[in-house]
């Protein structure tokens, strides 16, 4: 299904949470078969991030941000922050992620309040711009309230994970060095604004991403998700925008290096 088709890079996933349900192996070969050479496993906190640092370590496509997720029920101590700045001083780590806040409240799904969430969110963005790193934000429901956040602090840059908003909300990241990613959602039917703005990005202006073991795409849906969906995604943007998968894979893949400073590996193919 990738034969001779442009890598691909998964900007959002998982590992630890596939390596729990026992599907870490499947997700690796599965990927390699796709073409997604290059995985990004997001943490949720300190002790996520550093179990993210660990499969990073055993497998050379795989790379680890360091995060702080709105759903920690208490932002992050002095000596937490502390360990955080130095796991992402690791040479795999990529960025502080994931970050940001979520106004979905339910039940069972989580109740931080917002005040907390902000905390947290400032936290982690004063480290990420004092480490010179990107930012991969979660904004559920919260598109107002993230902005308002990012630009509290000079410096701040990265990735609208999962992006959920319209063509105007694209824009608005944009010129404040936001770029979106897009997952299985952009698939999903009444997904119409967030279509839009797949339309309307600049070609160097988003990426793709699973948020596996969540999310998984049509016709996949309700199954656990795997990196390797990242192409059915990357297809989807593809069609929406009238664009060829080759130049949708190839572009998400060079602004993926771009944003999230990876050195463009050299294959055996002598792509660049
Ligand atoms: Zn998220
Ligand atoms: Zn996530």
């Amino acid at each position: 299904m990738s034969e001779g088709l442009p890598p691909l890079v998964d900007t959002h996933c998982h590992l630890v949470l596939l390596e729990e349900r026992g599907l870490l192996g499947e997700a690796l070969e599965g990927a390699s078969a796709a073409g997604v050479e290059e995985i990004i496993s997001v943490g949720l906190n300190l002790d996520d991030s550093d179990r993210n640092r660990r499969i990073a370590e055993e497998h050379p496509g795989v790379y680890f941000t360091c995060g702080w997720h709105p759903h920690e029920p208490v932002p992050p101590d002095t000596h937490q922050l502390d360990s955080l700045a130095e796991l992402l001083g690791h040479p795999k780590a990529v960025a502080v992620g994931e970050v940001g806040l979520d106004l979905f409240f339910r039940p069972g799904y989580h109740e931080v309040p917002l005040d907390v969430q902000q905390r947290s969110f400032r936290a982690m963005l004063e480290l990420a711009a004092a480490a010179g790193k990107p930012v991969l934000i979660h904004d559920r429901d919260a598109h107002d309230e993230v902005l308002a956040a990012v630009e509290q602090v000079p410096g701040s840059r990265g990735i609208m994970h999962c992006f959920s908003g319209d063509a105007a909300f694209a824009r608005r990241c944009a010129d404040r060095g936001f770029i979106a990613s897009f997952s299985g959602i952009v698939t999903f039917p009444r997904s119409d604004p967030i279509q839009d703005a797949a339309r309307i990005v600049a070609d160097d202006g988003f990426v793709v991403e699973t948020d596996s073991p969540f999310l998984s795409p049509v016709p996949q849906r309700g199954k656990p998700n795997l990196p390797e969906r990242v192409a059915i995604t990357a297809a989807a943007v593809a069609r929406l925008r009238g664009a060829s998968l080759e130049e949708v894979r190839a572009a998400t893949t060079r602004t993926a290096h771009r944003v999230l400073g990876i050195a463009t590996p050299r294959t055996v193919a002598g792509r660049a």
